[in-house]
């Protein structure tokens, strides 16, 4: 397989920077990576963050995005036994970690002490050939459309992963802020395949209907609702058993507290940068609630997340625009006008 010397990328140079298209070397892997001719990646909103530096760490600069890409091993390094060239292969957040770490052993990688980030502290998937450890990499099976399977690389395994920790039981219920956008549009979908009724909190008719039709049981507007919290309680009888944040907004996470149901569980995903939790401890302790974080996923459940799609439970209804177009997503989800995911075509 011929590999180019240089490639179109999206590049900052800072936060908040020029979003530049243009011609960046390609990438030689390190002897425990492979590289990947990224066909397609998702645009989360995690790559908006770290472009405009919302987050108290710090990125690299200059920084190539993205950690949603989908594409095929062209080439690997020497001590990589996992992979062979052709092989379809995922770029997702965590690039690599150490692997020896407390938190790696029991499974908990993400909290490695020691990440690579893909998009963050690593050139990202905004690129036509990219890099990833190959133990963490995520095996895509052949035949798989990739620019439909791309937003399942974050936004599927972490939605699944929260899911999954939130402690309902199949038949109970399941509020989900931001439903309408890419980790929420995915997180009806596994909510219901997972046994669980969703309901959908977002804002405007495109959202509306997107939810409908995934699967959610109901839709709250948070922006013309007029009373939120009695909305949720009335339509799953008593309020929802967990809720699952992916709002970029503080304050549906205060108001979750008064309307999760009692014993129930709000798992926090979105990460608006300076944002706190605020409950009010009396209400908290006698409705012994439990709120706790959930920070995307490690290999298995990257691997069950997938299995989701493959068997056809789960879609991703990603729109497809060029690489060179990534800046207008990021604008449309600035101002909450993205309707579920968008995805990039490298090629373009
Ligand atoms: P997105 O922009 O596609 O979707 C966010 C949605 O939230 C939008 O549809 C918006 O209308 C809605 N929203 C805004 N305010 C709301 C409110 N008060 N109530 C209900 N809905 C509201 O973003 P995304 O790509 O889905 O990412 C969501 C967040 O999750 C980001 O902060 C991202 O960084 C974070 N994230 C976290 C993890 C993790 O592992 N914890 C992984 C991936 C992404
Ligand atoms: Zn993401």
């Amino acid at each position: 397989m011929s590999i180019p010397k240089t490639q179109k990328a999206i590049i900052f140079e800072k936060n908040g920077g020029e979003l530049q298209y243009k011609d960046i070397p390609v990438p030689t892997p390190e002897p425990d990576q492979i590289l990947i001719n990224v066909k397609y990646s998702g645009v989360c909103h995690t790559d908006l963050h770290a472009w405009k530096g919302d987050w108290p760490l710090p990125t690299k600069l200059p920084l190539v995005g993205g950690h949603e890409g989908a594409g095929v091993v062209v080439a690997k390094g020497a001590n990589v036994t996992n992979f062979e060239i052709g092989d379809y292969a995922g770029i997702k957040w965590l690039n690599s970690s150490c692997l020896g770490c407390e938190f790696c052993n029991k499974g908990a990688e993400s909290c490695c002490p020691k990440p690579v980030l893909s998009g963050y502290t690593h050139d990202g998937s905004f690129q036509q050939y990219a890099t990833a450890n190959a133990v963490h990499a995520a095996k895509i099976p052949k035949g798989t459309d990739l620019a439909q399977v791309a937003p399942v690389l974050c936004a599927g395994i972490t939605v699944y992963k929260a899911l999954k920790t939130c402690d309902a039981r199949a038949g109970e219920w399941v509020a989900i802020t931001g439903a309408g956008g890419g980790l929420g549009s995915l997180a009806v979908q596994y909510a219901k395949a997972m046994g669980f009724r969703p309901i959908a909190i977002d804002a405007g008719d495109d959202k509306k209907k997107l939810c409908l039709d995934l699967g959610a049981e109901g839709f709250v507007d948070f922006k013309t609702s007029p009373d939120l919290g009695k909305e949720i309680v009335e339509l799953t009888n008593g309020g929802p058993h967990a809720v699952i944040h992916l709002a970029v907004a503080e304050a549906a996470v205060t108001q979750s507290t008064e309307y999760v149901r009692p014993t129930g569980t709000i798992v926090l995903v979105g990460l608006p940068g300076g944002a706190y939790v605020k409950s009010e401890i009396f209400s908290h302790v006698v409705k012994a609630i439990n709120i706790k974080g959930s920070y995307v996923g490690n290999r298995a459940d990257t691997a069950e997340a997938l299995d989701f799609y493959a068997r056809g439970v789960v879609k991703s209804n990603a729109k497809v625009i060029p690489l060179s177009e990534l800046p207008k997503v990021y604008e449309l989800m600035e101002q909450g006008k993205a309707v579920g995911r968008y995805v990039v075509d490298t090629s373009k």
